[in-house]
Order: structure tokens, then C-alpha cells, then sequence
């Protein structure tokens, strides 16, 4: 596409990235096609080629964002389908976090939305203020159902509220757990907050899943300081999420670590794991930020490395191998760009995997997406809900707790378990049954 940027705006990084985008995009449509919300209406400005449209137009004229463009940026998921997509290699990220921060800056939101955006991305990212926010959440949640007298995003946020919130005495302890035997490979893993506070379970898994396979588990002392940056990078809110990425690379001090004799950097949650990723992006004169970036991994990417020691397969209620819906995360698939380790992994663990129709399409998380959208939320979670459930599985397993947490509230009466990746294997390789399973 043809840009028409003055001189003076070349001069922003920013908009030199966003040009090189535009100019990329041929306008072919190609990417309309697998974008969720362009699946569900149809319309040209709820899809990328209309959206890139728009920014285009935001950051050529630097006018006041108007409704429409709010309301169209504000539909995007951040999904990143349409990436996988593009035949020519747009990076749509670049135009959609650019146009959310232009949105941000001009003020333009109402007072409500400003402080209700303005809560989440102060809330969520605080793992003691989240966990009381829950034990709030789980005393009020009776209230905002008999009264329907609260905004959707707290009704949103009432529906993630855990019948269990689990004892912060879960979480496991910074320090070095050693491998069990020879040692293979030597992971960092960095716990991070939302997870933290819905299932601390996943990170104790993980460990062990890691140790017995060989790997050396270094849990850097304040790896839970806080927020990896990708809650409000969702919001658009740039600079809290610079200063964010920053403070944890301060706190983290790689330096203690000796990333050199790291072989991977490790967040269980894979939006988590992806925005680690984007460190070098967002920090590109910080050097520490690009070589933690070049380091990270999913798990599925260090398992699929690493030879299972299953001894027989789970069997299911029918005594043949337990059958599991691979529900892979947009941050893994369009973010890592990772599809296939996951499922090696778990057809390694002697499993029978099935992937859900139109898997490419997000399930309504999102980071904070559910709790800001919650209608359009709604249906494309009731959507994955039916793919997967269509697969007819015992257990359906995810990477990210965004979408383990959606498709579980989603799912109503068809309860079945939900568990992580790590968990999966952990049980598979001689470890312990996984809650969800347990508890049904
Ligand atoms: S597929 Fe790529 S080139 Fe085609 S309209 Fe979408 S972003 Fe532009
Ligand atoms: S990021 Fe997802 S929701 Fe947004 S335009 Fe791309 S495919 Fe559509």
C-alpha cells in the first residue's frame, strides 16, 4: 500500500516500523479469513485489512481517534491470526499496538472505560492485590448475580473468581532444583502473576515434570516480583508496560543467573512465554532484553527435546488410551508460532490427540479481552467449547491460563477436566493425577 507519512513523522521509530508494515500490505484480503471477529460479522472494519486501513489513517492524519476506530481496535483480539496468515509478511502487531497507544494517548475514552482499563492493568499484574481482589470477587459474586446491577466487566471478572482459590503456600520457592539423574539441560522459569494466583499447581508440575526428565530447574529469587508486561500491553498502555519489562529485567538480574549456562528461558503461560519474546522489541536499547528474549521457550518446545519416560499409557473410561482436545493457545501458535511440539509431547505420553475444527480461531481470553468484550467473548468461547467437545475427549489440554480459564467457565454443565500441558505430562511420566481431574 501506498503511505503518504511527512518527513517530520518518519523521524519516530515507531512510525518507521509501522510503514514498513503498511507498505508490506497488498490489501488482498487473504487475512480476513481467519480472523475471528471478521468470521463472526462479516463486516470489512471488523477484520485486518479494514483495521490496518484505519491506523493508517490515525497515524498518517494524527487526528482524534473516532468511535468507529475506537470500537474497531478495541474488537481486535491481538490474536495474531491474520499474521499466520499474510502471504506477504505484514506484522500486524506493530499497526495494532501503535493505533491502541494513539487511543490511549488522546484521551478519548469515557471515564468509566478509563478507569475501568486503568484498574484492570493496576490489578491484575499484582499477585497479593489479585488474590484478595478474588476472595472479594468470590463474597460479591452472589450479589452481582441477583442484582445484574454491575458492569459486564465485573460480572466478566466475577466469572473467573476459582470455586478454590488455592493457599499462596503453593507456590513453589525461588532456588535450584536439581535433575533427577544426568543433567540434560538447565531451565529457567519465571512464575509471573495471573497463573500464580489461579493455579500454582501448573509451576509445581512443571518442576517436576523438568527434573525428572533430566533438567536443572533454576527459579530466580523475585521471578514472581510481578507482571512479564502483557496484561497492559493488551490495554495499549506503552509505557507501563516498558517500564514493566524493565524493572523485571532489573529485578530478575540475569547476570546472577549465568544465562550463559541456560539452555532455556521458561513461562509456563505461553501469552506469557510470547511476550517475553517481545522484550527485544520493546526494549531495543536495552541489551539484556534481547538476550533473555533469544532464550525463551514453551515447554512443548523443551519437552519434544527430551525422551519421556511414560512407562504405559493413561487409559480412559473405556480402557483404551485416554483421548485429549490439544486446544493450542494464539499466543503459542501465532505468537511462538509453534503447532506441532505440543502434540508430539502428548502423543509421547502415549496419548490419542485430537485438535478441534477452525483451531486456528482464538477462544475469547485474550489477556483482559473477556473482561472488556465480554459478549463477543462470549461466543467465540462457545464456539471453541463445541469444537473441542465435538472431538469427544476425556481431558482437554491447553498451555495458557487465559484459555484454560475461558473454555472451563465457558463449558457449564459439559464439565470435563481442563488441565496444563505440564500437568499432562507430569501425570503421564509417574507424577501426580492432576486437580482438575481429581476433583470431578
Ligand atoms: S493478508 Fe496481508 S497483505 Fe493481504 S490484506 Fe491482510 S495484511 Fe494485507
Ligand atoms: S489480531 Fe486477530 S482479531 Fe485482530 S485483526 Fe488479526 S486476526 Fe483479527
Amino acid at each position: 500500500m501506498q503511505t503518504h507519512f511527512s518527513e517530520q513523522q518518519k523521524t519516530d521509530p515507531a512510525i518507521q516500523r509501522a510503514e514498513d508494515a503498511l507498505r508490506k500490505c497488498v490489501h488482498c484480503g487473504f487475512c480476513n479469513a481467519t480472523c475471528p471477529t471478521y468470521q463472526l460479522t462479516g463486516n470489512e472494519l471488523e477484520g485486518p485489512r479494514g483495521r490496518i486501513t484505519l491506523i493508517q489513517d490515525l497515524l498518517e492524519t494524527e487526528a482524534e481517534p473516532s468511535p468507529e476506530v475506537i470500537t474497531s481496535l478495541d474488537h481486535c483480539l491481538s490474536c495474531l491470526s491474520c499474521e499466520s496468515t499474510c502471504p506477504s509478511g505484514v506484522s500486524y502487531r506493530h499497526l495494532i499496538d501503535l493505533g491502541r497507544e494513539r487511543i490511549e494517548q488522546s484521551g478519548r475514552r469515557s471515564f468509566s472505560q478509563r478507569t475501568i482499563r486503568g484498574t484492570l492493568a493496576r490489578l491484575l499484574p499484582n499477585v497479593v492485590w489479585f488474590r484478595r481482589a478474588l476472595r472479594f470477587g468470590k463474597m460479591l459474586n452472589p450479589l452481582v448475580r441477583f442484582t445484574g446491577r454491575f458492569s459486564s466487566s465485573v460480572a466478566a471478572l466475577g466469572g473467573l473468581v476459582p470455586e478454590h482459590i488455592p493457599d499462596a503456600k503453593a507456590l513453589i520457592a525461588p532456588g535450584v532444583y536439581p535433575a533427577e539423574g544426568e543433567e540434560l539441560k538447565r531451565v529457567a522459569l519465571i512464575l509471573g502473576c495471573v497463573q500464580n494466583a489461579l493455579a500454582p499447581e501448573i509451576d509445581a508440575a512443571t518442576v517436576r515434570t523438568l527434573t525428572r526428565h533430566g533438567c536443572a530447574v533454576v527459579v530466580p529469587e523475585k521471578s514472581k516480583a510481578g507482571c512479564c508486561g502483557a496484561l497492559p500491553h493488551h490495554l495499549g498502555k506503552r509505557q507501563q508496560t516498558e517500564n514493566m519489562a524493565r524493572q523485571n529485567l532489573e529485578v530478575w538480574d540475569l547476570e546472577a543467573w549465568d544465562l550463559e549456562a541456560i539452555d532455556a528461558v521458561l513461562m509456563t503461560a505461553s501469552g506469557c512465554g510470547s511476550m517475553l519474546k517481545d522484550y527485544s522489541d520493546l526494549l531495543p536499547d536495552e541489551p539484556s532484553a534481547k538476550l533473555l528474549a533469544d532464550k525463551v521457550k514453551d515447554l512443548s518446545q523443551i519437552l519434544a527435546d527430551l525422551t519421556l519416560k511414560v512407562e504405559k499409557p493413561l487409559l480412559g473410561p473405556s480402557g483404551k488410551p485416554l483421548v485429549v482436545a490439544w486446544q493450542n493457545p494464539c499466543s503459542l501458535q501465532h505468537g511462538f508460532k509453534e503447532k506441532t511440539a505440543p502434540i508430539d509431547v502428548l502423543e509421547a505420553c502415549g496419548l490419542t490427540v485430537m485438535q478441534p475444527q477452525d483451531a486456528h480461531l482464538c477462544c475469547g481470553s485474550a489477556g483482559t479481552y473477556n473482561l472488556l468484550q465480554s459478549e463477543i467473548a462470549s461466543q467465540l468461547g462457545n464456539n471453541k467449547v463445541t469444537a473441542l467437545l465435538n472431538t469427544r475427549p476425556d481431558i482437554i489440554v491447553s498451555s495458557n491460563i487465559g484459555c484454560m480459564t475461558q473454555i472451563s467457565t465457558t463449558m457449564g454443565k459439559h464439565k470435563l477436566p481442563v488441565v496444563h500441558l505440564a500437568e499432562m505430562v507430569d501425570w503421564a511420566s509417574g507424577g501426580e493425577i492432576p486437580g482438575a481431574v481429581n476433583n470431578l
